[in-house]
């Protein structure tokens, strides 16, 4: 499988996890880009949020719970995070797995 995430997700390929459940991982980006940059992802390969299929919204929800769990724990809930995916080249998507990323720990700027 040459899919890094799920490299990570299967235990192949070492990382700092953070969280995981059946179907959720979360690890710490290992270039992060705020004080606090988490990845929150499925276990199961989905390219993009573009594929997500209507039998699997469920997950979308799990990803959102794991969030606000993660954001407590790194100590970001109170002053504020942001929680974002990128999807497809014009938002730069560098890995072809769903993913979200949790940032915080500083003032973010504003987008657009
Ligand atoms: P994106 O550009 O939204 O696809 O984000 C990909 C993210 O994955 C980037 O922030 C990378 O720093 C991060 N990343 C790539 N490889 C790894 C890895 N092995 N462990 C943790 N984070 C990674
Ligand atoms: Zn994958």
């Amino acid at each position: 499988m040459a899919c890094i995430f799920c490299q990570i997700a299967s235990g192949d390929l070492p990382s700092e996890i953070l969280y995981q459940d059946e179907e959720v991982i979360a690890i710490r980006d290992i270039n992060p880009q705020a004080p606090s940059h988490v990845l929150i992802m499925p276990k199961a390969h989905i390219p993009s949020i573009a594929d997500v299929t209507e039998e699997q919204t469920a997950i979308l929800a799990r990803l959102v719970s794991a969030a606000n769990l993660l954001a407590k724990r790194e100590g970001i809930a109170e002053k504020g995070y942001r929680l974002v995916t990128n999807c497809g080249p014009d938002a730069g998507q560098a890995v072809s797995h769903l993913h979200f990323h949790l940032l915080g720990g500083r003032q973010l700027g504003r987008l657009g």
